[in-house]
């Protein structure tokens, strides 16, 4: 995610964290089954607290929490400018809790500091200001139909909206979640990502001081495959948004179907195509190709995971790649000097030390890296894979860690082809200073967001989504809110 000035951090310690319950309705509640699971530092694999387990009862609970306030109260009686207000609040606390949460992501998440202050926390405040600004502005149409008739139409909300969330962007991923759904006047019950549940409880805290009604938003720490589950298959619960693993969406999207047909938007994964071509500024493609793909410890959804390098300067690319990964500083996300931090998980950290066993074993040649780093903690070497061809599972699946596979091409209307050789469409990027080639790869690529001669550049008011097997839907700017909106049609009688 962009960086671009932000101001620089200072660095705190790591804080103290207490037990965490559950948000329903306005309290704070102990799971029904009394059950807790532990949070881990991916840094030390030390547990940072527990945390109330929520599981399907919880989830009950909480949807009729949700039911109530969507009905009743407060809330639906709310103007849609007021509902903006509300939004402007929380954005104007989570800005002056803004060091408290970056440490707080940093330390449940294992990003390095800095980048959970100069990142995720200005996109997260960005996106909660920009939807809040969107509260009073969605409205329906008048239509000029046939015969004496007044035909009007709103933008209602659905309703009781299910949200569950992975744990690479805990934070931002709940403010593109939270943003449109409350400015469109849903309510909400989110789930977090079972490794990074803290920030999401603190957020809801914050929307408590700020205002928010009782039981508009509920926050169910758990599992997937039980409080995930619970939400995705409930009777009452009228959409489910959901980001993460794409086996998880189709899993998502089944139970919603068997259920009550909720509707579902989702954001999956991706294998993302960059190319650089051999007119590029090599300066900026090595920075930006290295940067599009070890961003957060390689764990971001649009990474630019199959990077292809035009043959005539492929050589002179994969040497200074090299350079750029021996020189970074693998460690403590609290150290300043750190630029990469651990993966979120044990699991993690072994799926992705598979793919590099993968990649040997299948002939691609490891160039650094490979290792882990230390002996507590989930750190992996900044690892950079060349020669590797189309069909190898590390060029096919995605890795979501800091593994860098560089394959060859020759010629623009190949690399489209295999460019687009994927069931996944998420992003894509182009390196080059031609203007034809640039617009030809934005064009002939299949995906929901292409970069041209820069990577992972987001923005609240731009829409971000996939293609194919990435996605259903738009998240982000005005494209959002039709995922949080029913259209009423209303004809009046003239006559
Ligand atoms: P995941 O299982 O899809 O997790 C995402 C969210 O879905 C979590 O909150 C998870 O709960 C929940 N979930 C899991 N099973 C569910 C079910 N049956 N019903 C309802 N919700 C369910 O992803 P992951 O296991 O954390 O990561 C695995 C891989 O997914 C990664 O290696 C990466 O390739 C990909 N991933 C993609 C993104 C993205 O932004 N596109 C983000 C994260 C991961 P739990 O916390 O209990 O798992
Ligand atoms: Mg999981």
């Amino acid at each position: 995610m962009a960086t671009a000035t932000q101001p620089k951090a200072r660095t705190p310690k790591p804080p103290q964290v207490k037990d965490q319950p559950l948000f329903i309705g306005g309290k704070w509640l102990d799971s029904v089954s009394g059950k807790t699971f532990d949070t881990i530092n991916p840094a030390t694999g030390e547990v940072i607290c527990q945390v109330a387990e929520g599981d399907k009862a919880d989830v009950d609970l909480a949807v009729k929490a949700a039911r109530k306030a969507f009905e009743e109260g407060p809330w639906p009686k709310m103007s849609a400018a007021e509902r903006g207000r509300l939004l402007h609040k929380l954005a104007d606390l989570i800005e002056s809790h803004r060091e408290e949460l970056a440490a707080l992501e940093s330390l449940d998440n294992g990003k390095p500091y800095r980048d959970a202050y100069n990142a995720d926390l200005a996109l997260t405040i960005k996106c909660y200001r920009y939807y809040a600004g969107w509260a009073d502005k969605n409205h329906g149409k008048t239509i000029p139909v046939e015969g004496e008739y007044f035909c009007y139409t709103r933008h209602e909300p659905v309703g009781v909206v299910g949200q569950i969330i992975p744990w690479n962007f805990p934070l931002l991923m709940q403010a593109w979640k939270w943003g449109p759904a409350l400015a469109t006047g849903n309510t909400v019950v989110l789930k977090p990502a079972e490794q990074t549940p803290l920030t999401a409880l603190r957020v809801a805290a914050l929307a408590q001081d700020a205002g928010f009604p009782d039981g508009v938003i509920n926050v169910i720490p758990g599992y997937g495959p039980t409080a995930g589950a619970a939400i995705s298959g409930h009777m009452d619960i009228d959409k489910v948004a959901f980001t993460g693993e794409g086996s998880t969406g189709q899993i998502i999207m089944e139970a919603a179907a068997r259920s009550n047909l909720k509707r579902v938007s989702l954001e999956l994964g991706g294998k993302s195509p960059n190319v650089v071509f051999a007119d590029c500024d090599l300066d900026a493609a090595v920075e930006g190709a290295y940067f599009g793909l070890f961003f957060n410890q390689g764990q971001c959804c649009c990474a630019g995971s199959r990077l292809f390098v035009e043959e005539k300067i492929h050589d002179e690319f994969v040497q200074r790649v090299l350079q750029k990964a021996k020189s970074q500083k693998v460690g403590d996300p609290f150290d300043p000097e750190t630029t990469q931090g651990p993966q979120v998980s044990q699991e993690q950290f072994d799926r992705i030390m598979g793919y590099i066993e993968s990649g040997k074993k299948e002939g691609a040649q490891l160039l650094t890296g490979g290792n882990r780093v230390g002996s507590k903690g989930y750190f992996i070497e900044p690892t950079v894979f060349a020669g590797v061809r189309d069909e190898m599972k590390i060029a096919r699946e995605e890795i979501f860690g800091p593994v860098m596979n560089i394959l060859k091409f020759k010629d623009i209307d190949e690399v489209i082809q295999r460019g687009n050789r994927t069931f996944y469409g998420l992003a894509a990027a182009v390196w080059t200073r031609d203007i034809r080639k640039a617009h030809r790869i934005a064009n002939g690529l299949r995906a929901g967001t292409v970069w041209i001669n820069c990577y992972d550049v987001f923005d609240a008011a731009a829409p971000f989504g996939g293609f194919k097997m990435s996605g259903i839907g738009r998240e982000l700017g005005e494209y959002a809110l039709q995922l949080y909106t029913e259209v009423k049609t209303v004809y009046v009688n003239l006559n």
